[in-house]
């Protein structure tokens, strides 16, 4: 039988089952206890994060950051149409909408050179994504939010550990959300964070956390009763799970160290059938250090592609294709998108594979997963 090679496998650094029976017996694994307090300074020391917020998921804490920012019914926000569901719910739970964008070919990535002709009077944020863990442009995207007063706020979700331009991920936006989901790099089953960079959103970011009161300032013993003071709802992360989340977090230069050995594996293998023009790989920017969170193929035709993507199936490795679309998606329909309103997206998105890549790839089954995608390459080749 030949092995099963799956798209992801979450990682585990050894410690994480100790923190989490230490968290249950505290008794005290509501959201905000000592495990998360020890998350938090981690990454605020680490990653130049002005103030972090565990939450639930990336997910909520993009509508956490969407509240935040006070988006209201009326108010646009440019975001790339290739991305996930999340990144355009955050806006549509607040009645704001969102207006996509194109994304740059090498990294697919918001392409900063089609942001301002979608700058109307209507909008109020800028929504990038680092799509594998690749920085987007985001000093580019600060400096168009700066010069026409808007907001940034960057789906970090795949790029924890990544920088650009000597900058962590999440560390140069009004907002950064991060995901801490089992099929992101570091992972506690379901969680996430958003960051605030702004010193002044400090206060009503722990209001809006939580549920809208200001039991933060009872905690700090300014107040002794709270009150309902914001439109919030419940993002507190449990501290059970981030009692796993700092065993993970203990553990993520290894956990890059590992996974930088798949990309290079990946490039060394398809450099060449890159040169041939059968596939496009990424072409890294000097200005960006990548967290190694997954690496993608894009292939010369859609008919390439889906005899990759059997192929591979038939050897058990399970590669995966990338996202569809938001714009041509149903709710991108009902928003009054056509598809070929994003011709570059649309196509791109008919030929991107995502590998399959997880941290102990490396040390189980890579050479299988490698065996496997070169003689798929080779058949392609004399179709
Ligand atoms: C994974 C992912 C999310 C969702 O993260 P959750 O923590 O599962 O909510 C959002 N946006 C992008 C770009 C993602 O990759």
């Amino acid at each position: 039988m030949s092995p099963k090679i799956p798209f992801n496998l979450p990682y585990l650094s050894g410690r994480e089952k100790e923190y989490v029976v230490d968290a249950i017996q505290s008794r005290e694994h509501c959201g905000n206890r000592t495990y998360s307090q020890k998350c938090i300074q981690k990454l605020e020391a680490d990653f130049q994060f002005q103030k972090v917020f565990l939450t639930t998921s990336c997910t909520t804490a993009m509508e956490m950051g969407a509240i935040l920012a006070n988006l209201k019914p009326g108010d646009e926000v440019i975001m790339p149409s290739y991305t996930f569901s999340s990144t355009g719910n955050a806006v549509l739970l607040q009645g704001a909408s969102p207006v996509f964008a194109e994304i740059e070919p090498n990294t697919m990535n918001l392409d900063v050179n089609k942001i301002e002709s979608l700058i109307s009077p209507r909008t109020k944020m800028i929504l990038p994504i680092d799509y594998a863990g690749i920085p987007c442009e985001i000093d580019k995207i600060m400096e168009i939010a700066n010069r026409h007063d808007l907001l940034v706020m960057q789906d970090a979700a795949q790029s924890f550990h990544s920088s650009h331009n000597e900058k962590p991920c999440g560390s140069v936006a009004h907002l950064a959300a991060f995901s801490f989901h089992e099929s992101k790099n570091i992972s506690c089953g379901e969680g996430g964070a958003l960051v605030v960079n702004r010193p002044e959103w400090n206060e009503r970011a722990s209001f809006i956390q939580e549920k809208g009161t200001d039991r933060s300032l009872v905690l700090k013993g300014i107040k002794n009763k709270y009150n309902w003071v914001e439109k919030g709802s419940s993002f507190l992360l449990s501290d059970i799970l981030a009692a796993m989340l700092l065993a993970q977090l203990e553990a993520a230069e290894t956990i890059m160290n590992l996974r930088s050995k798949v990309t290079e594996a990946y490039l060394k293998l398809l450099r060449p059938h890159s040169n041939k023009g059968l596939i496009r790989i990424l072409n890294p920017s000097s200005h960006a250090k990548l967290n190694h969170h997954a690496f993608f193929v894009i292939f010369n035709t859609e008919k390439h592609k889906e005899y990759f993507l059997t192929h591979l199936l038939g050897k058990n490795i399970h590669a995966y294709i990338g996202y569809l679309p938001l714009h041509s998606s149903p709710i991108g329909k009902k928003l009054g998108y056509k598809p070929d309103d994003l011709p570059i997206t649309e196509d791109l998105a008919s030929r991107i594979v995502r590998l399959p890549f997880y941290t102990n790839l490396s040390s189980q089954g890579l050479d299988y997963c490698l065996n496997g995608i070169q003689s798929a390459l080779k058949k392609i080749q004399y179709l």
